[in-house]
């Protein structure tokens, strides 16, 4: 028996990076994949790959998001797994000093703004199931304080995870598991696309990492797959970090 057999995950950010690799991780344990994606070739090329299905909206808006859910309802019955995902990191410079208001509110409305909104209509088809598994995703910034000048990238992230405690608590007698997952530093386009424009920060950050290297999208998707899997019924509420030891060190 698979572990995702005969449910129904709803992936932002799914056509790319951890999103991605998420998607695959879940459809090959039984899932049926919806990846939602702003990117709309990404999360068509998603869903061909994992036999699943695809939305194109963009995250932050209200009416989009709501539409996403319904239809999902609609077409599939069931919503069991969301995992809010979708996310942008900063512009070049988000010391508190020098981010603009603008860069500042773009990076609320993907980061947080779309994981209140994916769980305000994702919880409701959850309550009525009876059960169902949220997994957000933030970042060991949030925890750690990681001196990295991203003002509004940390505190995005560290609302994620208040949220995420929040929901945890609230849901919990209804069967409605709310997570957070907080990785460290992973090979995907978010971050190669920053250390590109400036290789020294990547060996900067790398020190800190203990493992010595970045981590690959598959080993995060691994424990998003535990996270959302019965496997973790007893874990909710959580700040689940898969940092490579960063926040240890
Ligand atoms: P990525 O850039 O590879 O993928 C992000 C995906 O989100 C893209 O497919 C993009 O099209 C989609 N997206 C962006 N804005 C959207 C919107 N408004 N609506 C719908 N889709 C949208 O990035 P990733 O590294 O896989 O990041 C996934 C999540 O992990 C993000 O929340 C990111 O902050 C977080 N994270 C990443 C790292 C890292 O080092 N890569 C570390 C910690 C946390």
């Amino acid at each position: 028996m698979q572990r995702f057999e005969g449910r129904v995950a709803v992936i932002t950010g799914a056509g790319s990076g951890i999103g991605r690799a998420t998607a695959l991780r879940l459809a090959s344990e039984g899932a049926t994949i919806v990846a939602v994606d702003l990117d709309r070739e990404a999360g068509d090329a998603v869903a061909e790959e994992t036999g699943g299905s695809a939305i194109a909206a963009d995250v932050t808006d209200e009416e989009a998001v709501k539409a996403a859910f319904a239809e999902v309802k609609d077409v599939y019955g069931r919503v069991d797994v969301a995992f809010n995902n979708a996310g942008i990191s900063p512009p070049d410079d988000d010391s508190i000093l020098d981010t603009g208001i603008d860069a500042w509110r773009r990076v609320q409305e993907v980061n947080l703004t779309s994981v209140y909104l994916c769980c305000k209509y994702a919880l409701p088809h959850m309550r009525e199931q009876g059960r169902g598994a949220i997994v957000n995703t933030a970042s060991f910034v949030a925890t750690m304080g990681a001196a990295t000048s991203q003002i509004s990238y940390t505190a995005s992230k560290g609302g994620v995870l208040a949220m995420s405690r929040e929901l945890g608590v609230q849901f919990a007698r209804e069967g409605i598991r709310v997570n957070a997952l907080s990785p460290g530093p992973v090979n995907t386009p978010l971050l190669t696309e920053l250390f590109a424009k400036d290789p020294e920060r990547a060996q900067r950050r790398l020190v800190h990492v203990p493992f010595g290297r970045f981590a690959e999208p598959e080993e995060i998707a691994a424990a998003v797959a535990f996270l959302a899997s019965d496997d973790a019924s007893f874990i909710t509420a959580s700040n689940f970090l898969v940092d490579g030891g960063i926040s240890g060190a």
